[in-house]
């Protein structure tokens, strides 16, 4: 039996890059999924990516919905309820930088960027685990929030508002997977380093082409990315669905994992060592 057999899952922000593998893996492995977005291309091109990889339509649900919004947050769960009656898995995906209109930018940005912000990538993980805790509650279900290395602790003076609500999430995360593992609702949160996504051209107003450009650039330079390599958004799918799946992970709760190729873990200083003049 797959992995995920009997599983219902809703993986916010599956238009696009990690939330899209993440709902390709855990589709194929068996998982009924909701997937969403706010633009009805991209969430199309995703169905047919999980329908193309053999599984049956009647195990995906595609909801344009945004997060941020009551109505949307709603849709979400009473559409899975509808077509799935039960959610045993909540990925708290969708999250950007978000640029801010007025062009200012670091820590010039204006209030309103700040409460876009953290409205997309806190408040709605705030609000779709409140609606979603009964119906996870009674299935002893999992959730997974999709951070970021920009929470920290390293500064991140580019994207001062992203980085705080980030880490935020993370505090909330854990606060929240004490709380709620008393219900058998067990929390955990992954951290990606650089992915090649939608999420660079989302943030810096870059072409397909050029974002590409850019990931595969920053993987050449190895004080960016040991690892020597951009990530690809299935090596995040694989451990977002390892903390979803509670026969791996059952006793990990409230955690972080880092998949980053090992950016976190370098100093500007280490690009000067060991160089040859
Ligand atoms: P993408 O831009 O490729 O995907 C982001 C997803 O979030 C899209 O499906 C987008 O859907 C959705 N989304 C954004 N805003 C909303 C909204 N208001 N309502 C509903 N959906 C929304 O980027 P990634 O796949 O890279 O991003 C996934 C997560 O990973 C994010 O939380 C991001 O912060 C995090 N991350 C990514 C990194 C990277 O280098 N790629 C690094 C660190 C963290 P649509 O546009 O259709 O609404």
């Amino acid at each position: 039996m797959a992995r995920f057999t009997g599983k219902v899952a809703i993986i916010t922000g599956s238009s696009s890059g990690i939330g899209r593998a993440t709902a390709l893996l855990l589709a194929s492995e068996g998982a009924k999924v909701t997937i969403t977005g706010r633009d009805e291309g991209r969430l199309d091109e995703s169905r047919k990516a999980i329908l193309q990889a053999g599984v049956a339509k009647a195990n995906v649900n595609a909801i344009v919905a945004d997060v941020t919004s009551a109505q949307g947050q709603d849709l979400l769960i009473s559409s899975t309820l509808k077509k799935f009656g039960r959610i045993d898995i909540l990925i708290n995906n969708a999250g950007a930088n978000i640029p801010d209109p007025s062009g200012k930018t670091r820590v010039d940005c204006t209030i309103d960027n700040l409460q876009e912000m953290f409205k997309l990538n806190l408040q709605s993980v705030v609000e779709i685990t409140q609606k979603a805790r009964p119906h996870l509650a009674k299935s002893r279900g999992e959730i997974v929030n999709i951070s970021s290395i920009g929470a920290g602790p390293s500064a991140q003076p580019q994207s001062v508002y992203y980085s705080s609500a980030k880490a935020a999430l993370d505090q909330y995360s854990r606060c929240a997977a004490i709380d709620l593992i008393s219900e058998g609702i067990r929390i955990n949160v992954v951290q990606p380093g650089f992915v090649s996504t939608g999420f660079s051209t989302a943030a810096r107003g870059l072409s397909s082409d050029e974002s590409l450009k850019f990931y595969n650039g920053m993987g050449e330079l190895p004080h960016c990315i040991p690892a020597g390599y951009c990530g690809q958004p299935d090596h995040l799918a694989s451990v977002i669905a390892f903390l979803a799946d509670r026969k791996a992970s059952e006793y990990i709760v409230g955690q972080t994992i880092i998949a980053d190729g090992g950016t976190s873990l370098v100093l500007g200083m280490h690009a000067n060592f060991g160089q040859k003049k």
